[in-house]
């Protein structure tokens, strides 16, 4: 089903994109990050110069200005992961929908200017910390405190699972900073890598995404000094954070969408030339009507994350729609490259292809930016009025 989002500009920028990965997402490329466990700075750097990342910066500091259009991260989020890029993705997503949004939002003028013109261009990788190994989706029943001395904060606790924790410079971090778990007991701070008592833990194995970097943190006597305080004032961290959360949300949204769309393409290249009994795969009837679900699938889900998209530009996307388009769109992902792996036979479960890839990646999404269970509490809190 043609979509109808997109204009000129787009799809000029979508060349642009593709040209990228294109050069900088050889296999090779892909192999060494899957073997680092992370994208390395110098394809960071290139998408900065590339204007890939940095799109969600405003203008005024370098970015391209489009932090309420999620247009042009949909283009970069939905080309990376059909040329079978999940890491790059990732990586970009966190810098652009997960980092940049808060210091654009919510940062001093000084804060903005310190670090924003940086994570345009790649220089400053930004990753966002919430996650404790205590608490994910209780978010307020973290154990990280920052208690206030002369002149900042000093900052004890941990967190894990944190995307992009190893290689960023600068952490959007979740702390507790009042006295009990009312929202206002919560603030953002900006931790940088390198201040004393920071460390990072061991790496991650993840099943998926290894080309992406998963982090433990630790904090012993971290000093924070007051300018690094998200907006300058304590106790708005919590507000913040359910802010911007539904951008997550449709970024995933946009992620499984493009993943089942590539599922669909993969596996109809493979049925069309693998044969069984004398015939290819594609021409079994099993395999016909599998894959007019899935076609009618990516319609579908398409229709449905456009329409997030557009009402996210007119700010208009609620915390309960853009949690209906995460769960709703991540068990469709799902359900996709199950019968995308299953249609590739053996093939399907070796890494070597992307469809095999893809599902492993695809399993996350279901876990994170608030579990699907969570995502079905939030929709289902409006829809019966009970909490
Ligand atoms: C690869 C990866 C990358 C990640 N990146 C980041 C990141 O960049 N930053 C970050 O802060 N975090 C990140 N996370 C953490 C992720 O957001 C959390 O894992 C997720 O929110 C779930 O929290 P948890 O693991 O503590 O599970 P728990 O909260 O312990 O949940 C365990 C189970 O209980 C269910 N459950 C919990 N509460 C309820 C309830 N009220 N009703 C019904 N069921 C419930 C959950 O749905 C889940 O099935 C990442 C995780 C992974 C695996």
């Amino acid at each position: 089903m043609e979509r109808v989002i997109y204009d000129e500009d787009h799809e000029a920028f979508r060349d642009v994109v593709k040209e990228f990965i294109k050069r900088y997402g050889t296999n090779e490329k892909r192999e060494k990050w899957d073997a680092d466990g992370e994208v390395d700075r110098a394809t960071m750097l290139a998408a900065g110069e590339s204007g890939i990342i940095g799109l969600s910066v405003p203008e005024e500091f370098g970015g391209a200005g489009m932090l309420q259009d999620y247009r042009f991260r949909a283009i970069v989020n939905e080309e990376s992961i059909k040329a079978g890029l999940g890491s790059l993705a990732g990586a970009f997503g966190i810098q652009d929908d997960l980092a940049v949004p808060y210091l654009a939002h919510f940062g001093t003028q000084a804060q903005k200017e310190k670090w924003l013109p940086g994570m345009a261009t790649g220089e400053v990788i930004g990753a966002l910390a919430m996650t404790e190994p205590g608490t994910g989706s209780d978010l307020r029943s973290i154990k990280s405190v920052a208690k206030k001395v002369d002149g900042g904060w000093i900052l004890n606790g941990a967190k894990t699972f944190i995307s992009s924790g190893k290689t960023a410079d600068l952490l959007v971090t979740f702390v507790k900073t009042g006295e009990g778990n009312r929202p206002d007991a919560f603030s953002l701070v900006l931790l940088e890598n390198g201040m004393e008592g920071f460390e990072h833990g061991k790496k991650l194995h993840k099943m998926g995404f290894a080309g992406h970097d998963t982090a433990e943190l630790s904090f012993t006597d971290v000093f924070i000094p007051d300018e690094n305080l998200i907006g300058g004032v304590p106790g708005h961290g919590f507000v913040q954070l359910m802010r911007n959360l539904p951008l997550e949300r449709l970024s995933i949204g946009v992620a499984a969408a493009a993943a089942a769309e590539a599922g669909l393409l993969w596996t109809l290249d493979y049925t069309k030339s693998r044969e069984a009994f004398g015939q290819p795969v594609a021409d079994f009837q099993n395999t016909r009507f599998k894959l007019a679900d899935i076609a009618t699938t990516v319609d579908v889900l398409w229709t449905y994350v456009d329409r997030a998209i557009e009402l996210y530009g007119q700010q208009k996307l609620t915390p309960e729609e853009a949690a209906k388009v995460k769960f709703w769109c991540t068990e469709r992902e799902w359900e996709v490259l199950d019968t995308c792996v299953q249609l590739h036979g053996g093939y399907g479960y070796i890494l070597e292809y992307p469809v095999a890839r893809a599902f492993v990646d695809a399993r996350v999404h279901r876990i994170y930016g608030g579990t699907n269970e969570i995502m079905r509490e939030i929709v289902a809190r409006q829809v019966t009025g009970r909490k």
